[in-house]
């Protein structure tokens, strides 16, 4: 008899998140490389010109907190076009790529996978 999968649920109490404005887009809503259109709206916020965090959280090493990823016109994998990322309360610098978030092949740091602190 095949089970069922049950679906996974956190037994933790869903935190409050906070809102920012989306670095990607900063705030305005529309796709900034106008990709498909002019008239694009924002992949990250969906056009809302803000995004949900859950703190505590820092500005996104890795992208600096502009949410792309190398001028490549693409959302920054860290952050997923934030420009925020949450962290644990006691991060601490990532003594691997010293807070930069980079590997030195310009990737995000597989110790704190680009979030600078771990
Ligand atoms: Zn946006
Ligand atoms: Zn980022
Ligand atoms: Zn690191």
């Amino acid at each position: 008899m095949a089970k069922r999968r049950r679906i996974k649920r956190p037994n933790v109490e869903l935190k409050p998140r906070e809102e920012v404005i989306c670095a990607f887009c900063d705030g305005k809503g529309i796709d900034p490389f106008g990709i498909l259109s002019s008239k694009s709206i924002c992949q990250v916020c969906l056009g809302k010109g803000k995004v949900y965090i859950e703190p505590p959280y820092i500005k996104c090493a890795f992208c600096g907190g502009t949410g792309v990823y190398l001028d490549k016109r693409l959302t920054c994998t860290v952050c997923g076009g934030k420009g925020v990322v949450t962290v644990p309360e006691d991060a601490k610098e990532c003594p691997d790529c010293l807070g930069t978030g980079q590997a030195p092949d310009g990737l995000p740091c597989l110790m704190c996978r680009g979030k600078g602190v771990v």
